[in-house]
């Protein structure tokens, strides 16, 4: 996304933007302390460009708020948050090639230790200071870790020279759910990732930071007690999903979504609208043009869905285009310049996704590096 640009400039040019509310981002951090152990910090999860909200806007005050840990997803965007001006931690959840670590010396961030494989990779390199790193631990997840029953593997990369362990973490899978099934089995991760902790503690390793919690499991397992929290979506004001939490937040979201009328037309009855002329006109209609696509991150599935414009709701119709859609306008005063709301007000991003069959973590993270972003402190 473009860095933030004058104001007017913005109100003056830009066809589709994200609005971003920093009293919110403000105000989600403190509803999330409020719940968490007065010891355990929040290690806030940037990644993905903040979820479609923009990495720098979002991790500065984050930071001016007195956030010092960060978790990104890539080397690019850890690298991209240290340029940005951050001086915190800023941990690499993902994988990093081998030939690329030096990076994450050069710019002072924490590599992931993904596994074993890895981290044997790792002490044959030739480093020029120590990697400064946290072991993932795979406690049913199956995506990165090394299993939590390898317990003579995990003490060797304790051991490796040019390796720095700052810290030690697993990831919950099911956290979000509200089955007896789904429940036990997180219990089971949580209890298998203490376990591990416990056995290295008594043979006296050095294990730094440890943590478990994303989102839901500081919303459904609020009695862990460890060093991080590591929230993403909740951070952003909104849930995920409408499962059923123990803790409920009064999350306020952090964006908006909001694009320009840029045309409009009349149509005749049995006229269409759009490619594949899935939308026919059943009377004249007023239809205007919004200058907003699939290519900025509003999922073309959301063909039929709501917006609004000059405080009344419209159906956007026929089919999303790349770099615009159309909504029908027949009972509403408009004119070109004229702001959609595609998503903020009274439509929700959960609701969206929900519609969409998916997770708002989904829609917000894909918005597109095509929109602009203006700051609104309100
Ligand atoms: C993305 C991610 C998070 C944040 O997840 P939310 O559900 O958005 O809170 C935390 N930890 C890891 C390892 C992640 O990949």
């Amino acid at each position: 996304m473009n860095q933030v640009k004058e104001k007017e400039e913005i109100l003056l040019t830009d066809r589709a933007w994200v609005e971003i509310n920093l009293n919110n981002l403000t105000h989600n951090i403190n509803e999330i302390k409020k719940v968490i152990p007065k010891s355990t910090k929040i290690m806030a999860v940037v990644k993905a460009n903040a979820y479609g909200h923009g990495m720098t806007i979002i991790s500065k005050k984050l930071e001016e708020i007195g956030i010092n840990d960060f978790a990104v997803a890539t080397l690019k965007e850890a690298i991209d948050l240290r340029k940005s001006g951050i001086r915190g931690n800023i941990l690499i959840l993902g994988y990093t090639d081998i030939n690329d670590l030096k990076y994450v010396i050069k710019y002072d961030l924490i590599q992931t230790i993904v596994d074993y494989e890895y981290a044997i990779s790792i002490s044959k390199l030739n480093l020029d200071s120590k990697l400064k790193a946290h072991i993932k631990i795979n406690t049913g997840m199956n995506r990165l870790g090394e299993s939590y029953k390898n317990i003579d593997n995990i003490k060797s990369i304790f051991k490796i020279n040019n390796i720095d362990i700052k810290g030690m973490y697993t990831h919950l899978c099911v956290s979000d759910s509200e089955y007896l099934d789904d429940i036990n089995f997180t219990n089971n991760q949580i209890n298998n990732f203490y376990s591990l902790v416990n056995r290295l503690k008594q043979d006296k390793f050095n294990l730094g930071k440890i943590h478990i919690q994303a989102s839901y499991g500081i919303l459904n397992y609020p009695e862990l007690n460890l060093d991080y929290v590591r929230p993403g979506i909740i951070m952003y004001g909104v849930y995920s999903n409408n499962s059923k939490t123990k803790i409920k937040l009064n999350l306020k979201p952090v964006l908006s979504l909001k694009a320009r009328v840029t045309s409009i037309k009349e149509i005749e009855a049995n006229e269409s609208v759009s490619y594949g002329r899935i939308f026919k006109a059943n009377k004249s209609t007023k239809v205007a043009h919004v200058s907003i696509g699939y290519a900025d991150g509003i999922p073309r599935e959301l063909s039929d869905g709501i917006v609004r414009i000059n405080n009344k709701f419209t159906k956007i119709i026929g089919k999303i285009c790349m770099d615009g859609l159309m909504i029908d306008v027949s009972n509403i005063d408009v004119k070109v310049g004229d702001i959609v709301t595609l998503i903020g007000n009274d439509i929700k991003a959960l609701d969206i996704s929900k519609n969409l069959n998916t997770i708002t973590n989904e829609l917000l993270s894909r918005l597109g590096n095509r929109l602009a972003l203006k700051v609104v402190n309100y």
